[in-house]
Parts: C-alpha cells; structure tokens; sequence
C-alpha cells in the first residue's frame, strides 16, 4: 500500500469509527465512550484532512457548517409532499374514521407525535445524503442542503444504496433552546420552532451548526426498492439507517384506542423535550394508503388532531417595566405562581400598554395564560372583572426619564443615560454573532459601568489596573477580557455592523448592507433609496439606518471605536463566487458577449485573464473551444460549461 492509500484507508475507518459513535451519541442517546475520546479522533481526523486535502463526503467535519450562502436556489422534490388535513376534536375524529372505515373497513393505524417544526426532505442515493430542502409549496422548496448537513441527526452515510427521499421535522429541543438562550443572552430565541425554522432558512450554515437541531424522520416519498410496506416498516427502516424516528409510536385500531393513546400523549406532552402541536393518525398498510388515495391537499390515510394550546388562569400580582436596547419598555406580569405545561410559571409576557388596554388587566385579577409554543408563557386576558387599573408609567422606570409613544409602544427617550439601555447595548455588542468579546457577562457590564463606561466605545479604553479593582476579578479574568477586546478590532463589518444595534438590523439585513457598502462610511452615506434596494429591507429599516446616522452621539461612538483601531472594510471584489479565482473564457457563448462575461466574472470577484498556466482557477468553455480547453484538461484545471457559468450567476448577477 502506497502512503496515499494508507491515508484513505485510515481515513475511511476513522469517518466510519466517529459517525457510529456520534449516531450512538446524538440518535441512541447512549454513547459508549467519554467525550474526549471523540474530540481526540476528530482532531486525528481534521489534521489528517488538511494534510491530504481530503474530506470524505460523509465526514463529520462537515457538521460545523461550510460558508454562507448568497441566497437559496430552488428543489423539486421528486414526489410531492402533502400537508395533512387536521381535526380538533374527538367528534371530528370519529367522523375522519368513519369515513375511513367505510372505504376500506377495518384498519391499523399508527399514532405518532406531531412535531412542530420546519419539514425537511431529505434525498439519500447510493447510500450518500445528497440534498435536503424545505417542504415549499410541495412541489418546490428551497435548497437547505449546506444547513441540513450540519444537523447531527440526519446521517451523511447510510446502509441502504438505493435512490430515496425521506421526510423528517426539523426541531429545537427546549433543552438545546435554553441552552441557547444562556449562551446568548442579548440574542434570546423566543420560541423553539421559529428557532429551529429560522435556523434551517438560514443563508449561513454556521447559525444552523450552532443551534444544535434535530431531525426526526417519519415519512417517505420517492423511493428506489426501500422495501418497506407499512409505517412500521419504514420506522424499522429509517431506525435501521441511523435515523431518529418518532418518540412515541402507538398502533390502534378503534376510535377507543386512538382516543387513549391521544389521551396518553396529551398528558406527556407537558414533560416533552420538544414542541409537539398535535398527534399524526396514519394507516399503516401502503397498499390501504393507495386505495385510500390523496385529495388536492391531504392524503385520505391520514388525519392530523390538533392540540389546544394549554391554558391556565391565575392572578394578576403587578405589571414591572423592562427597559430594552432601544429603550422600548415591555411590560411583565408577575403572577401568582401556577403549574403550566409541567412548569411553574411565575412570570409573562406582554407587548406593551396598549396590549394591558385591549385585554383589560386589571391588577389583582385573574388571567388567562397561556403557553402555546413560547418558552415564555403570554397573557391571554382577564378572567374576571374588577382589581385594580394599570396605571401607563408616566416616566422611565430605570432613569426617571421622559418616555415617548410611538403607535402602541413606550420608549424612553434618555439613550445616553438610561442605564439598562446602555446595558443592552453594550451586552450586544459583546455577543457572539456581534464582536464576540467573552467574559463580558450582563453583570461584567453592570460592573463595568460603575467603572464610567457609557458606550461600546469606552471598553477600549479600560485599563487591566481598573478590571482588578472589580469584585470578582483576578488577573486571569481582568487579562481575557482585554485580549478579547484588542481581538474584537479584527471583527468582520458585518459583524460589527450588527454590534452598533442599529433598529431592526439582525444578522442577516448586517450582512447584505456589509456586502453593498463595503464599509460604515460607506453605509453612513447611503441614502434610504440605495438602502431600499437590498432585498428584505423596507421603508422602515431603511428610515431607522438613515436615523441612527443622523445622531451625533452614534457618529460619536463610531469615530471614537475608528480611533481605537475599529473600522473594518470589506474588499468589494472578495465577494462574489469567483472570489479569488483567476478565469480563462473559450470558444463561444451563445448568450453573453465575451465582454459581459468578463463583467460579470470581475462584478463577482474574479479575475478574467486571457491565456491558460497554472495559476488559473477556471474555465469557461462555451462552443468550438479550441487548444486552449485542451491545456486546461491536461493541466486539470476546473471547467464550466455556459449553462453552469449561467447558474453560479444566475441569482448573484441580477445583485450587484
Ligand atoms: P400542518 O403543517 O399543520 O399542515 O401539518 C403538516 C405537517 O406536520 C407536515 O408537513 C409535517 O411537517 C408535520 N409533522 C410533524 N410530525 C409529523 C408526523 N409524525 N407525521 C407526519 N407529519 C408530521
Ligand atoms: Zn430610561
């Protein structure tokens, strides 16, 4: 065996050694060796990928995410997938059955958790995960392929070599949600379906990497010999194939036992680790689904009941006021604690004064609460007349500053000095997908404060001697959080424009102005119309950008933050997918003249040069090329063909 071969073969074994053991991890639940004896393999494994170039098409490494995209191309699915027609009560489920019965009579059912999640499919052939994408209309999704391949649940190899599509949810656990939540505490995610969706239609495969999502598979649609008559059978085929299939699985026949195991999954649904909204009733026997048939919606065999979200009442003690990043105050109701989906709740949320008004609360009053999805549980309305009026606070609960309304909302209007605004502000900055400086806690920024920082900008100016003069500081502590300060100057732009907390400027709409405007300076001069033209960004965005420009006290900040060595720049031409790559063009394109070729090679980074060496990156051969197609080829240089050039461009082209 040459020392090449060597390599693969080693490699093989380890990819094969680090999937059983992450399939006995994350599917099973029950590994059988420490964590660091995984890590030690897996970093066996990267070092051997970066000395051989080589990444297996199943390797692990995959999981972490691989670069953002510019935007989601489009899949059809090779069989349509449906939605499912839904019942809400036992009355309409007895008439779905009857109707059933009367077709085909008496049948096996399967009952199944319904998951409240994002349907994902997933295509498998020879034995490779190939692609995933949204369920769309189901006919066409969005290509979620790089997103779904960071998910730990869906295997990148499988025994079974045929070609297959196989549907799953793709869901957040309330652990993993949590989880999330402690780790990014100015970014919280409400609510773990809306995270797991937004996750998965995420451009960046690195957010969908981090939030630890799962996959449970529960159907099939286009097939190659799957061998597989019955649910039963396709859940002892996706379990067969590493898959995590449905927690709980029940078969009934009669109305009666479809009711007690619907009743038996009501009363579990409260401990669950994960959302579900309902129970999926399906019949079991394929041969029964066909004669059974579809509608123009939903298949006939199957019937989704729907649960109620889960209500409780319980008093009204007091509404506190919380001061938020843009100083909007939110009102809470604390409540006299009550026992809600297995949780006490003592606490719940409100959107402002004008929600108080409209579902007249009263203090030391009942109330409905509810938690349907939400980690945090809502207030519904009143349950009874009388208590006490809410009164709207008149000043800002933290700084005793004016408050001003916009539409339903209360802000106070004192920025600069409002405490838990600056706070927030500083917080966010700090976090993760902002400048990810660690070890800046929201207490570290309390404390901080005390110190007489009031921005972003005065974090560089501290100084080890006043860190150590904080409770709680060592110098081990106080020298982390400077190294992580002076390694925030590199931040990217789009990071860093996320971490100014311009209103409404999440991750994504920071990363589409970083990639237009190229710098802050660049995005301080826009006008609201260029802002406008990026996708996704409204009147309303564009307006708050114009704003927080217009104010000194911003321009204060970031000229202070350019002073201290924060300014960053994004080269235009590094952006696009010929990023970096030297392009050769032969022969003839039938739809683009050689020179709007060119443009649109160097409008996406590249570079057009005219004749083949080693140093090109790319070909792109439109008809009749000649010798310079064949240097390409013996020098084994890439080559694309018009109609590929068309597609990596298609939908980059129409942006820049
Ligand atoms: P709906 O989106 O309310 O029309 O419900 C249909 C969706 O339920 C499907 O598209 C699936 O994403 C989802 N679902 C969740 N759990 C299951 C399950 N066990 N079987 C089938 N579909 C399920
Ligand atoms: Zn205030």
């Amino acid at each position: 065996m040459t020392l090449k071969e060597n390599n693969a073969a080693d490699m093989r074994q380890m990819v094969d050694q680090l999937n059983r053991w992450a399939h006995e991890y994350y599917v099973l639940d029950a590994p059988s060796v420490p964590d660091t004896v995984y890590d030690a393999l897996y970093d066996r494994l990267v070092l051997l990928e970066k000395q051989t170039g080589v990444t297996l098409p199943d390797s692990p490494t995959h999981r972490v995410g691989g670069q953002p995209l510019k935007s989601f191309s489009q899949h059809r699915h090779l069989k349509r997938l449906y939605s499912l027609d839904k019942v809400q009560s036992f009355g309409q489920l007895r008439e779905w059955l009857q109707k059933v019965n009367a077709a085909v009579g008496e049948v096996l059912f399967t009952v199944e958790l319904k998951y409240d999640g994002l349907t994902i499919n997933v295509t498998y052939d020879d034995g490779n995960f190939v692609g995933a994408a949204t369920r769309g209309n189901g006919v066409v999704g969005e290509d979620v392929t790089q997103q779904v391949k960071t998910i730990r649940t869906v295997p990148l190899s499988i025994p079974f070599k045929g070609k297959c599509e196989l549907q799953g949810e793709g869901i957040m656990k309330l652990s993993e949600l949590d989880r999330y939540n402690h780790k990014h505490p100015s970014d919280r995610l409400k609510n773990a379906r809306n995270a797991a969706a937004g996750a998965i239609r995420n451009l960046d495969p690195k957010v969908t990497a981090e939030r630890n999502l799962d996959v449970v598979f529960y159907s099939s649609g286009y097939e190659e010999g799957l061998g597989v008559a019955s649910q039963r059978e396709l859940v002892e085929f996706l379990r067969r194939n590493g898959m995590v299939t449905n927690h709980v699985f029940r078969t009934a026949k009669t109305f009666e036992e479809i009711k007690a195991a619907i009743e038996e999954i009501g009363a579990m649904r409260s401990s669950l680790d994960f959302l579900i909204d309902g129970v999926v009733i399906k019949v079991d026997d394929f041969a029964i689904r066909e004669q059974l048939g579809f509608t123009d919606k939903f298949p006939r065999w199957a019937v989704a009941y729907k649960f109620d979200a889960e209500q409780v009442t319980t008093r009204l003690v007091d509404v506190e006021w919380q001061v938020g990043r843009t100083g909007k105050l939110t009102p809470i109701g604390n409540l006299e604690a009550v026992e809600l989906c297995g949780a006490t709740i003592r606490r719940a949320t409100l959107n402002n004064y004008g929600d108080i008004l409209r579902k007249k609360l009263k203090r030391d009053a009942l109330v409905f609460v509810r938690r349907s999805n939400d980690v945090i549980p809502e207030i519904l309305g009143a349950a009874e007349k009388g208590g006490e009026e809410i009164p709207m606070p008149e000043r800002c609960p933290a700084c005793g500053g004016e408050l001003q309304q916009a539409g339903a909302n209360l802000y106070c209007v004192n920025a600069e000095n409002c405490p838990p605004q600056i706070a927030a502000r500083i917080s966010h900055y700090c976090s993760r997908p902002a400048c990810d400086i660690e070890g800046i806690s929201d207490k570290t920024v309390y404390q901080l404060m005390k110190l007489g920082v009031t921005s972003v900008a005065d974090l560089y100016d501290l100084t080890k001697e006043q860190l150590l003069r904080l409770e709680g500081f060592k110098e081990k502590k106080a020298q982390n959080i400077l190294d992580a300060l002076e390694k925030s100057k590199s931040v990217g732009l789009a990071q860093f424009i996320y971490a100014l907390g311009l209103d409404n400027v999440g991750v994504v709409t920071a990363r589409d102005l970083a990639a237009k405007f190229g710098s802050v300076e660049a995005l301080r001069q826009a006008t609201q119309q260029q802002l406008t033209e990026i996708e996704g960004v409204g009147e309303v965005v564009a307006e708050g950008i114009v704003q927080y420009f217009s104010e000194k006290q911003n321009l204060d900040i970031i000229a202070k933050l350019r002073d201290a060595g924060i300014d960053p720049q994004l080269q235009k031409a590094a952006t696009g997918v010929f990023s970096g790559k030297k392009v050769v063009l032969t022969g003839k394109l039938l739809n683009y003249t050689r020179e709007e070729a060119s443009k649109i090679i160097q409008n996406l980074g590249g570079e057009v040069s005219s004749s083949v060496s080693k140093t090109v990156n790319l070909v792109l051969a439109g008809e009749d090329a000649g010798s310079k197609l064949d240097k390409a080829r013996a020098l084994g240089i890439e080559i694309i063909d018009e109609e590929a050039f068309r597609l990596m461009t298609a939908s980059e082209a129409e942006r820049h």
